[in-house]
């Protein structure tokens, strides 16, 4: 066994990885090497997870937003972004819908729109609940006092995704305007941890400006907060940003890093994305087969689709909910996983 493969089965064994652990990763990994890593991370999942893939149907449910994030396509200062809310009436359809279709997860996902007060939020939340008490319920709609979280949870929502982006300050500074700051995006996760949420984190790969030191200190700040979930994708450029003429992020660093999250975190829900899937048709099942165990297929209404374009290319704006349900089972299947229709909750939640 060579260095590289001891330095995995050490990250591993820790549920730890150093700087120069993942400084030599980076440096030395090929594709003999790659496999090695991959295989651990299924290895790590096997026992836990037996090969099971979890689905979440996805509700684009707004695509306004009050900020200006300089890599997403949905931005405020984009003119170019047709915009759209849905009504709550959609909304529950489309979770009728999905139901149907057996998922057991529903996550609201949207720009940051005034429009939907807490009040709102929390009705649409306890008529989800109402109408399908044996589904989980996900938020994804940015940052909010911890009041208004408290609402949500006490409403019935069960788990908030609200990537981090970059655990350095100076770097999130570079991705944001100074409206936004890494410390506040940071401590709305702290809160949505100790309210009970399962709480999901993450980062874009690849984005402008972006390290290896960087990635050591999301690392770090994830071991800090124990996430239940964690979403990663490559950065993809959106051509009505700032950041249009900067490269997409890697697929492969991507795959690389969800299987040593995998290995850091054995119990974690780890979603191959769709913007993994963009960067690379076969995005989504190399990332099941580095470690990942969640998939979302989208079940927004096909007229708005296409509005909630966060970067461009993004995969799968033509195909009806049905259509992506049974393409995500088929593609699943075809690996060699299955798709289990349960909850899905995280490991410690059960
Ligand atoms: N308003 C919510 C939802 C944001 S969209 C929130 O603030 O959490 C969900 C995620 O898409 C973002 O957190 C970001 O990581 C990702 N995203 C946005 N633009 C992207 C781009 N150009 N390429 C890849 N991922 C992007």
């Amino acid at each position: 066994m060579g260095v590289f493969e001891t330095i995995v089965d050490q990250i591993r064994d820790a549920q730890m990885v150093t700087y120069d652990q993942l400084v030599y990763i980076f440096e030395h990994i090929d594709e003999e090497k790659e496999q090695y890593l991959y295989a651990q991370a299924r290895a790590v999942a096997e026992p836990i997870f037996h090969k099971a893939v979890y689905l979440r149907g996805l509700i684009e449910f707004t695509n306004i937003c009050k900020n200006d994030c300089y890599y997403c396509g949905i931005r405020c200062s984009n003119p170019n972004a047709q915009r759209y809310r849905l009504t709550e009436e959609q909304i529950l359809n489309c979770c009728d819908m999905g139901a149907k279709l057996g998922f057991k997860t529903f996550v609201l996902q949207g720009g940051e729109d005034p429009y939907y007060t807490d009040d709102k939020v929390c009705d649409i939340v306890r008529k989800i609940k109402d109408r399908h008490p044996d589904c989980a319920v996900t938020l994804s709609i940015g940052e909010k006092e911890y009041d208004s979280y408290k609402r949500y949870y006490a409403a019935g929502a069960d788990r908030y995704l609200l990537r981090h982006e970059t655990a350095n300050e100076e770097h999130y500074a570079m991705l944001h305007p100074a409206s936004l700051s890494g410390a506040h995006r940071k401590q709305c996760l702290r809160d949505l941890k100790e309210i009970g949420f399962q709480v999901g984190c993450g980062i874009m790969v690849g984005t402008p400006h972006q390290t290896l030191k960087h990635i050591y200190e999301d690392f770090v700040f994830m071991q800090e907060l124990q996430p239940h979930m964690i979403g990663i994708g490559p950065f993809i450029p959106h051509k009505d940003t700032p950041f249009r003429d900067e490269p997409m992020g890697s697929v492969q660093q991507t795959l690389w890093l969800l299987a040593l999250l995998r290995l850091v975190f054995p119990k974690v829900l780890l979603p191959a994305t769709t913007a993994l899937g963009t960067a690379d048709p076969m995005g989504r099942e190399k990332g099941i087969l580095a470690g990942a165990n969640v998939m979302m297929p989208n079940l927004s209404p096909v007229d708005v689709r296409e509005k909630y374009m966060l970067y461009d290319g993004k995969i799968c704006t033509g195909d009806e909910a049905a259509e992506c349900n049974r393409c995500m089972r088929l593609r699943v299947e075809k690996i060699g996983y299955h798709v289990e229709d349960s909850r899905g909750d995280h490991p410690n939640f059960k």
